[in-house]
């Protein structure tokens, strides 16, 4: 049987390596909790929520909502409205519009070329005349004209989603809900008290630990907390009411 032999492999031509691309430097996700700082964090204590609660409480006993409103159908327009968009962009459109429109009905006479109009400074307000006159037309056919109290029913009107249902049942309906926002999700992850990947993870988890007599208000304390004091990018920790329990490590005090 003939031997093989196997010929010494061929040396390939050198090609000139390519530089390698410089990586871009990223910038550092500021607001977003380190995940192994997550994991380490302490579980807070029922009686250190009763004391964050009770000094938001103390601080601003009866905190408002910013979206301007006249009733309980031009608080979930306006919600509605807010998807995307700051509350004062907001208000500033809604302020003449429900000077002619505080009603479903008022809506559906007003129509959506017009509608668009009085909205057309705020983001995606073509997609949202179409839902604002949409669930006006769903409140009058199928809840009499008024909003609906549950959360599935509100769930069911064009452009409302879970968030918004939790605003109107909330401020409209003072019903224990928590909503959800950019700023109720960072200060949720942050401090620790209810760290989630998800606003539904982060919504149940503050449900769960927050005592039953701060949940009217806790929705406005949490989105005050981070709108003014949380700040995404630099939170103002050395004014902030809860620093001594805040669990961030990357806190500033
Ligand atoms: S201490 Fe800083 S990170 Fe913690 S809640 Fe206050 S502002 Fe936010």
């Amino acid at each position: 049987m003939a031997k093989i032999t196997r010929k010494p492999a061929q040396r390939k031509a050198a090609v000139p390596k390519k530089k390698a691309k410089a990586a871009k430097p990223r910038p550092a996700k500021k607001s977003a909790p380190a995940k192994k700082s997550l994991k380490a964090i302490k579980p807070w204590t029922p009686a250190e929520i009763q004391e964050v609660f009770s000094r938001f409480r103390k601080a601003n006993p009866e905190p408002k909502g910013e979206l301007e409103h006249l009733n309980p159908f031009t608080l979930l327009v306006a919600v509605v409205l807010s998807a995307q968009a700051t509350d004062a962009g907001v208000n500033k459109a809604t302020r003449e519009l429900f000077k002619v429109a505080d009603t479903p009905q008022k809506m559906l006479d007003l129509g959506e070329e017009r509608l668009r109009d009085y909205i057309k400074t705020i983001g995606l307000y073509r997609t949202k005349a179409r839902n604002v006159i949409a669930l006006s037309a769903k409140l009058l056919s199928d809840f009499g004209g008024e909003v609906p109290r549950t959360r599935a029913e509100i769930e069911s009107l064009p452009g409302a989603g879970r968030k918004t249902a939790n605003v109107v049942l909330n401020m409209a309906f003072g019903e224990h809900t928590m909503a959800v926002d950019t700023h109720v999700f960072r200060v949720g992850n942050r401090t620790g008290l209810a760290p989630g990947k998800t606003p539904l993870d982060v919504e149940l988890g503050l449900e769960k630990v927050i005592p039953a007599e701060f949940m009217l208000h806790a929705h406005h304390w949490l989105i005050l907390h981070g709108r003014y004091t949380c700040l995404a990018r630099k939170p103002r920790c050395d004014v902030c009411l809860i620093n001594d329990l805040c669990r961030w490590p990357e806190k500033t005090v």
